[in-house]
């Protein structure tokens, strides 16, 4: 049995012997696949015959026949066929275009598929053909190749360039290629180029450089002046992700440049200011020229909050869209601006409670004098009057005119401009002896009473009398706005050191107190209790007494929930001693 050379068996139908016998010629390098029943397996084999003629015979009467085992270099055969099939896959599989390009003449011997979108030729077309077909002009051929000679001179096995190439349509594009060379004995005589179309590369490239070095000039600017800049760039997943931060930024966020890189800076910003600064930051991105400083608020990594300004423009950055802002801490700024706001407040109300003073006290005096009387001679009446509705109605005359004098009583004390008699005290000892005051009538009112006094405060220099009625004060007013309401009261009295001064605090949860009426509390007359008999001067009288003690009193309060007031003393220094 024999096979064909694709495996597939056939019976020959004449065997080279047979047909040298009746042709009588030879036959020369028939090749056969026999199949060798004891290995199961073909073999190929080369047959030569010779036809022997006895002489003066026309027809030989034997054949010589010569089998050659020739399987090894058919399956080594196979095997390069196999290979070359597969480098053919190979070369055209890859996007780059490869030539084998013999040297010196620069003859292209070989192109790949690639050839074709690359530069438009088929690759059949390009087999003969110089490499100049590739070049736009003859001067880069030359220079091409004259590089190529220089590498190959000086014994290097490869060469990278990145000539200008021009396609079979005219189209020219910047190309990289690398050329590999063959050598035997010393010579080179064949190269094997791959080249690649670099221009969306090198634009990429270029534009990244200028955006860097735009951005570079930029980012040193801010630093200078102390401003963060923060590239922000859409992705499909979020908004504003942070693509670009300069060194002020991870300082003023307390995050580390890694965790803000990829985030986005909306996760960031405080929740009420995201909305507002979202749609801005969408209309920046559609290039909507928006001038402006906004202040918002961020939170750091610590969950405190910083105040920032920030001003930003719509510009491109790595080639894609951005919105690059420029931010500045502003705490320092907004705290003066808190604190110089606060001194102005309590300037006025100083120049008002003075002014007010003076009269009060002037009125008083008047008011003191027939009031007295009213209340006296109402009380004499009282006791001889017989009928019950005449007693009602002196009753309601007295019980007024005791108001009346209490108001006058405040007002003397609010108007006493008597200067403090000043001593080293304990505040914890001042408030626990202020609360002993109030003990009955706060179970009385079903109050809880929740005291964190700071242990080992410093003594600090107040009149321990007037301090007492500023603490008497608060917590009477708290002891007011807590009963009535359905819960069970709580007020929680803290004292803490802080920098530079003593804060005690002193929380309800009473109704609260409106946003309108904040304002107001401390201003002599405001008062809430009309009906109740207030004077509206309790407030006032304490503002007074902190100020003179160089201090600060004032109210937080969140309507409906709880109000909380802070009276903090300063801490005495040489400076506030001498006071
Ligand atoms: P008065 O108590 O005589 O009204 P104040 O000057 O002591 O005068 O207080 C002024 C106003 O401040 C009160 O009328 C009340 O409206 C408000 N106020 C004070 N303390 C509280 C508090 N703890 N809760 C709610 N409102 C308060």
């Amino acid at each position: 049995r024999t096979i064909r050379e694709d495996g597939s068996e056939y019976e020959a139908e004449e065997h080279p012997t047979m047909i040298s016998l009746r042709t009588g010629k030879p036959v020369l390098n028939a090749v056969m696949g026999i199949y060798i029943p004891q290995e199961n397996d073909y073999r190929w084999v080369d047959i030569n015959t010779v036809p022997q003629y006895a002489p003066g015979e026309n027809e030989p009467y034997q054949v010589f026949v010569t089998f050659t085992d020739i399987t090894e270099r058919k399956r080594a055969e196979e095997e390069l066929k196999k290979q070359k099939d597969y480098l053919d896959k190979l070369n055209n599989a890859i996007p780059e275009a490869i030539f084998t390009v013999k040297l010196p003449e620069r003859v292209i011997e070989y192109a790949n598929q690639a050839v074709r979108n690359l530069f438009g030729y088929e690759p059949e077309d390009c087999i003969g053909q110089s490499t100049e077909i590739f070049f736009p002009t003859r001067e880069g051929y030359v220079e091409f190749g004259r590089k190529l000679n220089e590498a190959i001179v000086s014994g290097q096995d490869t060469l990278r360039l990145e000539p200008s190439q021009r396609k079979k349509n005219g189209g020219l594009f910047l190309a990289e290629t690398a050329s590999t060379f063959f050598r035997e004995d010393g010579q080179v005589f064949r190269c094997i180029t791959i080249v690649r179309d670099i221009t969306d590369r090198k634009q990429a490239e270029e534009t990244l450089r200028e955006s860097e070095e735009r951005y570079r000039a930029l980012v040193d600017l801010g630093g200078e002046v102390g401003e963060a800049v923060v590239m922000m760039q859409d992705t499909e997943q979020a908004d504003a992700i942070q693509t670009f931060v300069s060194d002020e930024w991870p300082r003023i966020t307390g995050y580390a440049r890694e965790e803000l890189l990829g985030r986005s800076f909306f996760d960031l910003v405080s929740p009420e200011g995201r909305p507002a600064s979202l749609e801005r930051h969408r209309r920046k991105m559609q290039g909507e020229i928006m001038p402006g400083l906004f202040e918002m608020s961020i939170t750091r990594k610590d969950g405190t909050e910083v105040p920032i300004e920030l001003t930003s423009a719509y510009t491109t950055y790595n080639g894609e869209r951005a919105n690059v802002a420029y931010i500045r801490d502003i705490t320092e700024r907004k705290r003066a601006e808190a604190r110089e706001q606060q001194m102005q407040q309590e300037l006025n109300l100083a120049g008002r409670l003075a002014s007010i003073g003076e009269l009060a006290a002037g009125v008083a005096h008047e008011i003191n004098n027939p009031l007295t009387g009213i209340i006296g001679f109402s009380q004499i009446l009282l006791r001889r009057s017989t009928d019950e509705k005449t007693s009602r109605d002196l009753e309601r005359i007295h019980n007024e005119a005791r108001r009346a004098a209490r108001v006058v009583q405040n007002l003397l004390t609010f108007a006493r401009r008597r200067q403090p008699v000043k001593e080293y005290a304990d505040i914890n000892e001042i408030l626990t002896r202020t609360l002993e005051l109030r003990t009955y009538e706060l179970q009385a009112s079903n109050i809880k009473v929740i005291t964190t006094l700071a242990p080992g405060l410093p003594e600090v220099m107040v009149d321990f009398q007037q301090i007492q009625q500023v603490f008497l004060n608060i917590i009477l007013n708290a002891e007011q706005a807590m009963t009535g309401a359905n819960r069970e009261g709580r007020l929680t009295i803290r004292t803490r050191e802080m920098e530079d001064c003593i804060q005690i605090s002193f929380a309800d949860n009473g109704p609260g107190i409106q946003a309108e009426h904040l304002g107001k509390l401390f201003d002599p007359f405001f008062t809430t209790k009309g009906d109740e008999g207030g004077t509206g001067l309790g407030l006032s009288v304490c503002h007074g007494i902190i100020l003179e003690h160089g201090g600060r009193i004032y109210a937080q309060s969140e309507p409906g929930e709880k109000t909380t007031f802070f009276v903090e003393l300063p801490l005495s220094t040489k400076e506030t001693d001498k006071s």
